[in-house]
């Protein structure tokens, strides 16, 4: 069963080691735990729903709970505390587009706004309901989760746009092929949010972001069904695809997602690599990258993530080999750890692996083989669930990301860095801050930063300390040349910074579009684009 206020499935606990626990305890002081809500108080606070029934829509009280909030800080601290805030009014369950379409009529006939709901994984604020007037209805793609067709010989398949990580990825294995999308929230985040929210899976190196991967589909809008078809390249004006990528459901419901799948590849290996240095690193990525060399992911953890990966671990007597040998082989305080995949043919794999070696190598880099490579890929998916560890032992964590151009990266990722560390110094808290580098382009790399504070004596406290952090990091991100999201999406978290990147008159145009496909502003107000004044 998946948890009401928390991340994944109740039967999986990730513990946070002892080990891991001392460490924390000595960067930024003993855990500060706070007490959760139960269920049942939440519950009694649900107030009435305000929707006329309709077979379509649920009012039951969980469901509104379990509907209410996604996954970012805030949202997690108000679970945790029981303070909502907003329940949406109902939880509509559509099974095909042609009830889609019965809804949003229905939405116009009652005066009700309407959230469009893939996974609930949206770490930007973007479903939870806000307060106001009108009753607030959250359309959950989760019934349509079937894959449609498989056009075998252009390797196009078509699915429902509920269907979650783990069906869409079973039901095309059972074919022999793969959509290769595995962004870290992969078990519960879906197609349709993918491509309203632009994700990024793990092995965007080899297949694409899911701007590469969204071929084409369906949105349904109130000014009508918007079909866009496939076409392996096109010159005909501006691609229609554009407005359905990170439209975050501002334009319309997407009801069918046609994606580009891949033969499953006969071989598949993960390898870790300690650099001596993040200077040679970073040198050691670009120029892997620029070379084009055929790897499926990397993933370079700077010194301060490879010393904070090590000291989660658990295992202290491995970690303390490992250190010694890397140690003797010149990868000692200031290592960073890189993780890079390669996966198709046996034989091409071989090729990828020796020039990946040889250039890694010539920047200094130690190879540790499979092992940690491997457990990287294995666990990866479990990664989430240690944020119930961590607070369990008294600390919040937090993610953020950017991406800039190689002649940037490094300096903006020492600004978000330094704002975040200093973020609460006036109150005398230290931030644990540590970043990774995982999805590389020529031209440059995105940076996913993560940050672990002590949430102090309260839930109202913890939020603040979690406010003045967030807005700090998305300033200096601003400010510094790098986008306010290059995977997690804009939501309401980031739409106050979105006209820095877009400009006023590209604001304007969005916001033309989105008149033009819901002229009464009914879908998700707030989100992606500011309201009015
Ligand atoms: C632990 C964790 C790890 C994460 N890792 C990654 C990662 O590696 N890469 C990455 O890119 N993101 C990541 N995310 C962020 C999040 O998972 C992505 O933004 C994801 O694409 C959201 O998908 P979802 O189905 O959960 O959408 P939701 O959260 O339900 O919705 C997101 C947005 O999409 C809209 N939407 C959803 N479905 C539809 C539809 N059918 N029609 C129209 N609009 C729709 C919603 O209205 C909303 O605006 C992570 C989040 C968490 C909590």
């Amino acid at each position: 069963m998946r948890r009401w206020n928390g991340w994944g499935d109740e039967a999986t606990v990730v513990e946070l080691p002892a080990q891991g626990e001392a460490f924390l305890a000595e960067l930024i002081g003993p855990g500060q735990t706070l007490a959760d809500a139960r269920l049942e108080q939440v519950l009694a606070r649900v107030p009435a729903s305000r929707l006329p029934a309709h077979p379509l829509i649920c009012l039951d009280a969980e469901e509104r709970v379990r509907h209410a909030r996604g996954q970012s800080l805030a949202d997690w601290l108000a679970m945790r505390s029981g303070e909502f805030g907003v329940f949406p009014d109902g939880v509509a369950y559509p099974e095909s587009a042609a009830q889609i379409r019965t809804l949003l009529a229905w939405a116009v006939q009652h005066d009700v706004i309407l959230i469009p709901y893939g996974g609930g994984t949206s770490v930007a604020g973007h479903i939870n309901p806000q307060a106001g007037s009108k009753p607030v209805l959250t359309l959950s793609l989760k019934r349509m989760s079937r894959l449609i067709e498989i056009d075998e010989d252009s390797l196009i398949a078509s699915f429902g746009p509920g269907a979650s990580g783990p069906q869409v990825e079973s039901q095309l294995r059972a074919h022999g092929y793969t959509l290769g999308h595995f962004p870290q929230s992969w078990e519960l985040s879906t197609l349709g949010g993918w491509v309203a929210s632009r994700s990024s899976g793990q092995q965007s190196l080899r297949y694409g972001r899911i701007e590469q991967l969204f071929a084409g589909g369906t949105l349904e809008t109130f000014a009508g069904t918007l079909e866009i078809p496939t076409f392996p390249a096109s010159a005909a004006g501006p691609d229609l695809r554009e407005m359905v990528l990170g439209s975050e459901g501002r334009f319309g419901v997407i009801s069918e997602v046609k994606v580009r799948i891949s033969r499953l590849a006969a071989q598949e290996d993960f390898y870790a690599v300690f650099m001596p240095s993040w200077q040679q690193a970073l040198a050691a990525i670009r120029t892997l990258t620029q070379a084009r060399v055929p790897l499926s992911m990397l993933r370079l953890s700077n010194a301060s993530e490879t010393q904070t990966q090590l000291a989660l671990a658990g295992h202290p007597r491995q970690i303390a080999w490992l250190e010694k040998y890397l140690a003797l082989r010149g990868a000692r305080a200031g290592k960073c750890m890189l993780t890079f995949g390669v996966t198709g043919c046996r034989a091409q794999n071989a090729v990828s692996l020796k020039q990946a070696k040889r250039l890694l190598k010539g920047f200094g880099g130690v190879f540790s083989g499979t092992l940690l490579g491997n457990k990287w890929a294995e666990n990866r998916f479990r990664f989430p669930y240690l944020r119930h560890g961590l607070w369990s032992a008294g600390y919040a964590v937090d993610t953020l990301e950017t991406a800039t151009d190689w002649s940037n990266v490094d300096n903006l990722l020492n600004q978000v860095e330094a704002c975040l560390r200093d973020g609460l110094r006036e109150e005398g808290e230290r931030v644990h801050v540590f970043s990774h580098l995982s999805h590389v382009y020529g031209e440059g790399s995105s940076i996913y930063t993560t940050y672990l504070f002590r949430p102090g004596n309260s839930y109202g406290e913890a939020l603040t300390r979690w406010q003045r952090l967030k807005h700090a990091a998305s300033r200096t991100i601003a400010e510094h040349r790098g986008t306010i999201s290059h995977q997690h999406g804009v939501g309401r978290d980031h739409a106050p910074y979105l006209a820095l990147e877009k400009g006023e008159l590209g604001i304007a145009a969005l916001q033309a579009l989105s008149a033009h496909f819901d002229p009464d502003q009914r879908l998700a107000p707030g989100v992606l684009l500011q309201d009015a004044p």
